[in-house]
């Protein structure tokens, strides 16, 4: 009943050329049916992504996005700009963002509703560090970061929403969380969903992010509460991601 969403997070990596070898792999490499794939790429590829991926059902994504809609802002980048360039899907709260930038509950707040408004769909990251998780805080963390952003949204908005859930301490270390407790805490997201309403809870798609890798997706994706996945390090080697875009199909 949900589309499984496979969306790769180059971060600050990558080239024009890897753009260009992606772009010719996916074209030729069949992937599974029924299945949404993604690519977020750094701002400066996002033109020439959306040329090499044209005719091929990989969508396109940004890292983040500005608050604002246009203005004296020197180096930001509006939502609006980002649909020009046929962007899809759009990371807001990413936990490097919200660490090495600064980004607090209501700058993520301002982002999502800026990227709706621009008709993306925002991908609200979510997720806890290695102390909160040890001080039994995880749920208390992940569903406050995503209340603080689902309590000042509509209905309708909240229903165009993915949310991702990264565990801090699983990105980039290669400490993938556990089936389980990956499960566990995408269980914990959909029931606090279904407090704001039944059928948003069971149509939204929430993906686990944290060292995903082609050898351990299989067993992530085919956990019940969790519909796809957001990965860093392994979508920056086509072979990887493609073989992870097949363990969701
Ligand atoms: P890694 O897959 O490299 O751990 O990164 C996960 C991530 O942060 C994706 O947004």
């Amino acid at each position: 009943m949900r589309t499984p969403l496979i969306a790769g997070n180059w971060k600050m990596n990558g080239s024009m050329a890897l753009v260009e070898s992606f772009g010719e792999s996916f074209a030729r490499a069949p992937l599974p049916a029924g299945i949404d794939v993604a690519l977020m790429v750094p701002f400066p590829y996002l033109g020439d992504a959306a040329r090499a991926f044209d005719g091929t059902p990989v969508a396109i994504g940004a890292q983040t996005l500005s608050d604002q809609p246009s203005g004296a802002f020197t180096g930001e980048v509006s939502a609006a700009m980002l649909a020009d360039f046929a962007v899809r899907y759009v990371l807001v709260g990413h936990s490097e963002r919200r660490t090495l930038f600064g980004e607090d509950d209501a700058a993520v707040l301002a982002r999502v509703e800026a990227a709706l408004a621009a008709d993306l769909v925002p991908v609200l990251c979510v997720g806890e560090t290695l102390e909160e998780r040890e001080a039994e805080r995880t749920e208390v963390v992940v569903l406050g970061q995503l209340e603080a952003v689902f309590d000042a949204l509509s209905a309708q908005q909240r229903a165009r929403v993915v949310v991702a859930y990264e565990p801090v301490w699983a990105i980039g270390t290669g400490r993938t969380a556990s089936p389980a407790q990956a499960q566990a805490v995408h269980a914990a997201i959909r029931a606090c969903l279904a407090r704001y309403d039944q059928t948003l809870a069971e149509g939204m798609r929430l993906l686990y992010g944290g060292s995903m890798k082609a050898d351990n997706a299989a067993e992530l994706l085919a956990q019940p509460d969790i519909d796809g996945g957001l990965v860093g390090g392994a979508s920056l080697k086509v072979d990887d991601f493609l073989a992870i875009c097949q363990s969701a199909g």
